[in-house]
Order: structure tokens, then sequence, then C-alpha cells
């Protein structure tokens, strides 16, 4: 499972009372975005609550594919998110807390560990291949992306 399969909306059932209609916990669930996201709901939140959804509306739903907000550059964008939050030096535990804070979601520690390893374990890949390829200086930016995360 990806880690967006494992990225949670926070106060979940207090969303539902407040929107008065029911959808999934899963930020990334189809049925999440066409309710939560883009519903004509917005204006039933709470302020606060619908600031941090509006910010995830911009964040990762801004694209103009026909298919939004099902094409896949939410899940793209979130990734590209964490990874950012990590080379800032965060670890597991912090990542979830500034996803709380900046769009009122939340994950598992361990889950955002998992993905972590993962793709420095994907970027070693990459950058053994572009070696042996004859390809230095990709290997060299592929390194230097790696050791961003693992510093
Ligand atoms: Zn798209």
């Amino acid at each position: 499972m990806a880690i967006t399969d494992k990225i949670y909306v926070k106060n979940h059932q207090q969303l539902v009372s407040q929107l008065e209609r029911s959808f999934p916990k899963g930020a990334f669930k189809g049925a999440t975005m066409d309710v939560l996201y883009q519903g004509e709901g917005l204006s039933k939140l709470n302020d606060a609550t619908r600031d941090r959804v509006l910010d995830f509306a911009e964040d990762f739903l801004d694209c103009d594919c026909e298919a939004n907000p099902h094409c896949g550059c939410a899940e793209r964008k979130f990734l590209r998110y964490l990874l950012e939050l990590r080379e800032q030096g965060l670890g597991p535990d912090a990542i979830v807390d500034v996803m709380g804070d900046d769009y009122m979601l939340y994950a598992y520690p361990g889950d955002v560990l998992s993905f972590l390893d993962n793709s420095v374990r994907t970027l070693e890949a990459a950058e053994a291949l572009a070696a042996v390829d004859g390809k230095p200086a990709a290997a060299e930016d592929v390194r230097e992306l790696r050791q961003n995360l693992v510093r």
C-alpha cells in the first residue's frame, strides 16, 4: 500500500457531523476528495477547519487534468511534500505533527518511517543503475538527493 493510502483526516467524526455527510477517513480516497475537498459542504465547516481543507485543496488538487481530483497528481505532490519535510531534517513524528498543523491530517509515524526508508532504498538502486550505465553525473545527482534524506 502506498503511504497516501495511510494518510487520514483528523477529527473525522466531527467533520462528518459538520458536513452532515459521511466520507472515508482516508484523505486520498475518492469519496473524501469529492465530499470534503470539492464538495459544496465547505461553508458548513468551522473557520479553522475550512482554512486547512482549502489549503490542502490549493496545494494538492490544483492541477488542470480532466480526471482531477482522481488523476494521481495529488498523491505525487503529497509524496514530494513528505520528502521536503524530511530534507528539512524532520523525523517521522515531527512530519506527522506538521501535516496535522498544515492540513489537519495524520499518519502513523511507523508508516512514515517505512515510506522514507523505501524512498532511500529506491534512490540507492537508481544511483547504482546510473553508475552501471556509465552516467556518473546522474549517479551523483541521485546520491545528493539520497544524502539529503538521510542526514
Ligand atoms: Zn492532475
